[in-house]
């Protein structure tokens, strides 16, 4: 493993305080279950997709359980993935899938920023929903939030599957738009609490 992870429970954690520069920072890990670079069905438009390595929740039924343990996979930089995102030009942003991200939050927020500073979407899927991240009161996960454009939540529950549903798996999970949330809740049109889930011209049947 490498030295500078630390492993809290099942997870892993980039120790705080530990990069002090942007090559520190490229430096940082992120462990790693697999890699799709084109992808057309983990969000909209063409993206890049990380599958990062640990998984705590194991729903009964996930599709990637080879994802679950915390030392399988494989450690890559910030800076080998930064470079194959900025290789593709014809991509529309990227997606964090698992395994679960929100155990591995230092680093992917790192990762974030830096796709963010390319001009590229950004979504994340969660097993935890965004009412159980948000009250972590952690600053890097809300941090982490606050630069996502969408957010798939919650667990994969085998009871509620249905294959009809776009980006998601099971009935219980949402498509919740991040930038149409903040911008209700600052508005005070939705509770502080509230989400806005997102809609496409394919799944006119999303509620909110
Ligand atoms: S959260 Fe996702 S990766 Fe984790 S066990 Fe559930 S379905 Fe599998």
């Amino acid at each position: 493993m490498n030295s500078r992870l630390l492993i809290v429970g099942d997870c892993f954690y980039e120790k705080s305080g530990a990069m002090s520069s942007d090559t520190g920072r490229e430096n940082m890990v992120i462990r790693m279950c697999g890699i799709e670079p084109e992808s057309i069905v983990d969000g909209p438009g063409f993206r890049y997709v990380l599958f990062v390595q640990g998984c705590s929740h194991h729903c009964k039924g996930c599709h990637n359980p080879e994802s679950w343990p915390t030392d399988a996979g494989e450690d890559m930089t910030l800076a080998e993935i930064m470079d194959e995102i900025k290789s593709n030009p014809n991509l529309d942003g990227v997606t964090f899938s698992g395994g679960e991200p929100f155990e591995q939050v230092p680093a992917l927020l790192e990762l974030a920023k830096m796709i963010k500073a390319e001009g590229l979407g950004l979504m994340s899927y969660s097993g935890y929903t965004l009412e159980e991240l948000e009250g972590r009161g952690d600053a890097a996960t809300d941090e982490l939030l606050g630069l996502l454009d969408m957010l798939v939540d919650g667990r994969y529950v085998e009871e509620q599957r249905n294959l009809t549903l776009i980006y998601r798996g099971s009935e219980n999970q949402r498509v919740i738009d991040m930038n149409k949330t903040r911008e209700a809740r600052e508005a005070g049109s939705i509770d502080s609490d509230g989400v806005v889930l997102y809609h496409t011209d394919f799944d006119k049947e999303i509620q909110i």
